[in-house]
């Protein structure tokens, strides 16, 4: 098979442009997204090897090696994992599938300047081709296990790739990159320098769980923290350069939030810093360990059937799946982490997980623990807490609808844009407790949005009464008010629909003067109903009205409008 040329997918190339010509400072990275993919890719070896015995791959001695040729100006990424067969190389390595990725250019496209550029690239993951910020040529060697043929892939990172098959491949991958000449003006570091190269992998990668080995290296910078007898023995054993521990298994106190963070984004793909980290360690019968982040940003496909959901499960600290479903409910599904438990068989199925009562009771705990964290975060760190309602309340909301045994947790964490003020959201225990007296019932409006609620007749009564007024606007709103039905005795009471009587209130007419007001206007009601026949059910005299001459009601049984545009979109 000869060697075939492919022109990179237009995004792939706009990326690439961007590594090579990157502003970007931090360069170092890359070397943690390569890791990070070797990383994956053992895991996925051994689940692989676990799930099938026939697989014909060697397991042994699964690791991740780092080596520099300082000659050659050559650092290799080396991993005997899964590997890649040919047609995965030109996919996985020629495009961009990450959602996430896809969704920085888009972005990056629209901003165009420069500095909007250096930081957009600090949020997103890059992944392999990171490699080119630091090389001016990679070579990709890549045998898939089990298979018999590898495959090379080579590139300049401008515009165009090679593919061919490569008869010797050994299992797994191996990446290598020709280093740029070192620039330390613009953060571009020798890449060749032991000290560069161990200071990385302690920064980015320690927690990985596969040895990261550096081999071949030069003896004289490697030495030195106690390893002399290595000399004149011929060659020492290539040195491990992270201590593998796993950070859910360590108490808080021993681990720093940069290691949190460098695991989060290994495991998420996000490379933006979590907004909060959750540790939890059960022991008993059933005994497992989990470290949950909550991230700072809500992914674009969140309300897609794409998104994918879960933590990552682990038994013993072996990598058993990502995206497992089953730990916590669609309403947390932004949650991602680590749990690791201890008595589950490694070849748990999802099947097994499904029906498996330990999980449920898993699931219970860690959705528990997730809320009150939300809580403590909400009375301790009013801001942090605002980001994250903004960002995840219009998926947490949904819990109040699907998940009867937690309602009253979720509704604590929950609040909503009120007529109390423009920026801060209230909670109904707040609406409730600065209720006047004599209000019997919790006040709201659905919508599209702040302003659309605003202009809206229904409010004007309630603005001049001085009556508090929730401002729903998420679709989910219809649906949960509904659930929930009321909150410390009190009724939610969507100011649409039915009749209100704010009379309570105080400033109500007197009978004899609304009757009079009924006499008056007889007639003309009379040719309004006539007239709106086909539209509406009634037309009356109402009080809730001081500036608008008339508004449209429904009844307490109907829809809403937003419900019912809800329902006819979905084809019912
Ligand atoms: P991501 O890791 O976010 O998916 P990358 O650009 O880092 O994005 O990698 C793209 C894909 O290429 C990976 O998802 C994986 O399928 C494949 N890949 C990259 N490196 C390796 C490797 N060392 N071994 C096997 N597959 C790899
Ligand atoms: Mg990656």
């Amino acid at each position: 098979m000869p060697t075939e040329t492919f022109e990179f997918q237009v995004e792939a190339r706009q990326l690439l442009r961007l590594m090579i010509h990157s502003v970007y400072s931090n360069k170092d990275v890359f070397l943690r997204e390569l890791v990070s993919n070797a990383s994956d890719a053992l895991d996925k070896l051994r689940l692989a090897a676990l799930r099938d015995d026939s697989l014909d791959a060697d397991v042994s001695d699964l690791h991740i090696e780092l080596e520099i040729d300082s000659d050659a100006r050559t650092l290799t990424v080396r991993d005997n994992g899964i590997g890649m067969s040919y047609d995965e190389v030109g996919q996985l390595i020629g495009t961009i599938a990450n959602s996430g990725t896809a969704e920085f250019l888009k972005e990056l496209r629209e901003s165009k300047d420069a500095a909007g550029e250096e930081g957009l690239i600090g949020q997103f993951g890059v992944g392999f081709y990171s490699g080119f910020m630091v090389a001016d040529e990679v070579t990709l060697l890549t045998r898939r296990a089990g298979e018999e043929k590898g495959t090379r892939w080579t590139s300049r990172g401008e515009g165009t790739y090679t593919l061919e098959e490569a008869a010797d491949a050994p299992q797994g991958t191996s990446v290598v990159l020709h280093l740029k000449p070192a620039d330390p003006d613009n953060q571009l570091h020798d890449y060749t320098s032991v000290w560069k190269i161990k200071e990385i992998v302690k920064r980015y990668s320690d927690f990985i769980t596969w040895p990261v080995k550096l081999v071949g290296a030069p003896a004289a910078e490697g030495a030195g923290e106690g390893t002399a007898e290595g000399e004149g023995d011929g060659p020492a054993e290539p040195e491990t350069l992270n201590s593998m521990k796993a950070l859910w298994a360590r108490s808080r106190d021993e681990v720093s939030e940069d290691e949190y963070h460098e695991l989060y984004k290994h495991i998420s793909h996000d490379w933006r810093e979590p907004l909060e980290t959750i540790q939890m360690q059960a022991e008993g019968t059933f005994e497992y360990q989990a470290l949950l982040f909550v991230p700072s940003h809500a992914p674009q496909d969140l309300f897609t059937q794409n998104y994918k959901r879960g933590v990552q499960l682990y038994v013993k600290r072996v990598f058993i799946m990502d995206d497992c479903e089953e730990l916590l409910p669609p309403y947390l599904r932004f949650v991602k982490g680590v749990v690791d438990a201890a008595d589950l068989s490694l070849n748990v199925s999802r099947e097994i997980l499904q029906q498996d009562r330990h999980i449920r009771m898993m699931q219970r705990r860690l959705t528990k623990k997730v809320l009150s964290s939300v809580k403590t975060m909400m009375t301790k760190d009013a801001e942090r807490y605002a980001t994250f309602w903004r960002e995840f309340g219009p998926v947490v909301k949904e819990g109040l609808v699907t998940d009867s045994d937690n309602r009253d947790a979720v509704l604590a964490v929950s609040s909503f844009a009120s007529t109390h003020g423009e920026e801060e959201t209230v909670t109904l225990r707040q609406y409730v407790d600065r209720m006047a007296e004599g209000q019997e019932s919790i006040y709201f409006l659905t919508g599209e949005s702040r302003q659309s609620i605003d202009n809206s007749p229904h409010m004007e009564a309630f603005r001049e009464r001085g009556i508090e007024v929730l401002l729903l606007t998420d679709p989910v709103d219809e649906v949960w008010v509904d659930a929930v039905g009321e909150f410390d005795g009190k009724r939610l009471q969507s100011i649409a629909k039915g009749e209100i009587d704010l009379g309570v209130q105080g400033d109500e007419k007197p009978a004899e003067e609304r009757e009079k007001e009924a006499e008056e206007y007889a007639g003309l009601l009379e040719w309004m109903r006539e007239r709106l026949d086909e539209d509406v059910k009634e037309v009356r005299l109402s009080s809730r009205l001081t500036v608008s001459p008339a508004c449209v009601v429904a009844d307490s049984q109907d829809l809403t409008p937003a419900l019912e545009n809800m329902y006819r979109a979905m084809g019912q």
